[in-house]
């Protein structure tokens, strides 16, 4: 599935409930299904608070994509913002680049602890992308293919 919504802060809570429900079919735990809604609430918080910081938000979208293979739930969310100029900075734990608007800088920390594989890309100037898969059932190892 698709679904493309506003850069706002009330969709957050639509977008992670929707991956929540589009993983229901796998029969996750209440657990694996907390750890996903936390991990799918940091990538759009981080859209909707860091890809678009200029402007009217009438054109700021972001996208969030869900599949599913086996016991595995893909998750693939993007912007059309500014991007990271500095992705392994960006992914050291405590940093943020807003320390004044009380962020802890641990959101993609979060996002790779809470999911079993998790990938970021960006071109700055044209968005970013991060990609994640939770596994159901049991670990990644026991059911890497
Ligand atoms: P927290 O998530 O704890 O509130 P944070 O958002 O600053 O704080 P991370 O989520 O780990 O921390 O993100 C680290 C940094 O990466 C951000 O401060 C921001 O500079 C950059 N970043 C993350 N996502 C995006 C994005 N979608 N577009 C542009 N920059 C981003
Ligand atoms: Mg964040």
């Amino acid at each position: 599935m698709k679904l493309t919504f506003l850069a706002r802060s009330e969709n957050e809570v639509f977008a992670r409930n929707v991956a929540a429900a589009f993983a229901l079919p796998l029969n996750p735990t209440l657990s694996e299904l907390s750890d996903v809604k936390t991990a799918v609430s940091e990538a759009v918080t981080n859209c909707i608070v860091h890809a678009y910081p200029d402007g009217t938000d009438a054109e700021h979208w972001v996208t969030l994509e869900c599949s599913t293979e086996d016991n595995r739930l893909h998750i693939v969310v993007t912007d059309s913002g500014k991007g990271i100029e500095d992705i392994a900075r960006a992914l050291t734990p405590f940093y943020t680049s807003c320390p004044g608007e009380e962020r802890s800088g641990m959101g993609f920390t979060i996002m790779q602890t809470f999911m079993n594989e998790f990938h970021v890309t960006s071109e700055p100037g044209h968005g970013t992308r991060v990609e994640m898969t939770k596994c159901f059932g049991g670990t990644a190892e026991a059911y890497a293919r």
